[in-house]
């Protein structure tokens, strides 16, 4: 059977333009659809005659091969034509798409308007900066949509042309083995649409890359992981679509004092062994300044002096919580000789003697017990 002439097929004009083709096309497509048509094989013929001519008629380079050459120039049997869909007959690729015209397929994404992703920016900051919070300025890349082109990605005096893979549908069909599988089209990434002559300015992506500031408020208390949402100000959306959000997240640099738990806080002091035996005052940070604390006699080392409200008051309300510090008790070193001999009478004075030692004597009671000596 002679196949008959591509325009005759879509019943237009040798000259048609592409919205004419497209027209056309879309009449033919929807009257001999198989859903509307079941099991009407004049219809389905009809179906794939005008789905092969629009294709070919759609792609500009193909057109003019099929304008010079006739059939021979676009049919894949005769090796013509441009690059196309491998083995995917052409039904296939249309059947497929149309059924989600007449609402019966998949939810697809045909392109359109498509919100802008949400941007994440970590922000640093001091713990003294996170605990009574602090307005900073941020500097954020993102996307926004580009000046040049007004966002269409299309050289200034040109415009976005269908997307001859897809005619314009965003999907194909490809065969893989004794499969066929749609998925978004390859070349335009579902758009429909393709970018002939792209603007140099975003290299047709229509959006640019642009720095931001950004004047962030971060309420007092917040710790590391803590989100704040900027509504609005993530990337642009595509083609109209809304804008993302950006979300700056807190990271809380480590401390040179102060350890942070949640909403307490955490130090340690190293004392003195004889303020630790005799019991004395010490002199400890907090955040708001130094506080003293008494330390009774005989403090142990690893002894923890809780100062309460003396944490953090929580971002998200409540009491503030405490600030607890834990005594290292410390070995003098670099004695001189006076201290040497105070020390070695002192030493003379513990022996044998349990009372001074509460734990060690305790200790080596339970070593003797282990190696049987009592
Ligand atoms: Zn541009
Ligand atoms: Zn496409």
């Amino acid at each position: 059977m002679a196949k008959r002439d591509y325009y005759e097929v879509l019943g237009v004009e040798r000259g048609a333009s592409e919205a004419d083709l497209k027209k056309a096309y879309r009449r033919l497509a929807m009257k001999h659809h198989p859903d509307r048509n079941p099991g009407d094989k004049a219809a389905e013929e009809s179906f794939k005659e005008a789905n092969e001519a629009y294709e070919v008629l759609s792609d500009a380079s193909k057109r003019a091969a099929y304008d010079q050459y006739g059939h021979a120039g676009v049919d894949p049997q005769m090796g013509g034509g441009g690059p196309g869909f491998g083995g995917a007959n052409f039904s296939d690729i249309f059947g497929d798409v149309f059924s989600d015209f007449f609402g019966g397929g998949r939810g697809g994404s045909r392109g359109g308007a498509q919100r802008g992703s949400d941007l994440r920016y970590t922000l640093e900051l001091d713990l003294e900066e996170a605990v009574r919070g602090t307005t900073v300025s941020i500097r954020v890349p993102t996307l926004v949509n580009c000046k040049v082109c007004e966002g269409s990605g299309a050289k200034k005096g040109s415009a976005p042309i269908t997307c001859p893979t897809c005619a314009g549908i965003g999907q194909v069909r490809m065969q893989q083995g004794f499969f066929s599988v749609q998925q978004t089209c390859p070349r335009c990434h579902g758009q429909g649409k393709v970018i002939s002559d792209p603007c140099d300015a975003c290299h047709g992506e229509g959006r640019v890359e642009e720095f931001k500031t950004l004047s962030v408020k971060v309420p007092p208390g917040v710790d590391t992981g803590d989100r704040i949402r900027l509504s609005g100000e993530g990337e642009a959306g595509a083609q109209g679509g809304p804008t993302g959000d950006l979300y700056v997240v807190i990271n809380v640099r480590e401390h040179s004092i102060f350890q942070r738990d949640g909403k307490n806080l955490y130090c340690e002091v190293p004392i003195s062994f004889t303020d630790a035996a005799l019991g004395g005052e010490l002199e400890v940070p907090t955040l708001d300044g130094r506080v003293k604390l008494k330390i009774p006699d005989g403090t142990q080392t690893g002894k923890q002096f809780r100062l309460r409200g003396k944490g953090v008051a929580p971002v998200r309300g409540g009491a503030p919580g405490d600030l607890l510090c834990r005594v290292a008790v410390e070995t003098p070193v670099n004695l001189d000789r006076r201290q040497r001999e105070l020390l070695e009478e002192f030493r003379a004075s513990l022996e044998g003697n349990t009372t001074n030692s509460p734990k060690a004597s305790g200790w080596f009671e339970g070593m003797k017990r282990f190696f049987g000596d009592l």
